[in-house]
């Protein structure tokens, strides 16, 4: 698979899933080897085109990553990317974004 045919099925993927999806589920339903910097990658741009393509009906929604141990919320991530560490309670265990195309209306 070429970069823009893979992009193509990520958005497909994302659009037909009934729940929101990690890099690493995503990597397993693509059977592709990428590294999850290289899909999160894709998902950066996914989130800048989709909304232009469709005129702004669909959203590449993100439930942002939190923290097992404390519960807290990566709210203010500029791309998105699994945070390695907790800024509060310095834990490693990070649960990932996960992604999913919504429809509006
Ligand atoms: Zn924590």
């Amino acid at each position: 698979m070429n970069y823009s045919t893979t992009r193509e099925k990520i958005i497909d993927i994302l659009r037909k899933t009934d729940r929101p999806l990690s890099v690493d589920e995503l990597a397993l339903i693509l059977d592709v080897k990428l590294t999850a910097k290289e899909i999160y990658e894709h998902l950066h741009h996914i989130a800048k085109t989709i909304r232009a393509r469709s005129r702004e009906c669909e959203v590449l929604a993100m439930e942002p990553p939190h923290c097992r141990k404390c519960g807290y919320v990566f709210k203010d991530l500029d791309k998105p990317r699994k945070p390695s560490r907790c800024p509060r309670c310095r834990s490693e265990l990070i649960s990932p974004p996960r992604f999913i195309i919504l429809r509006k209306n």
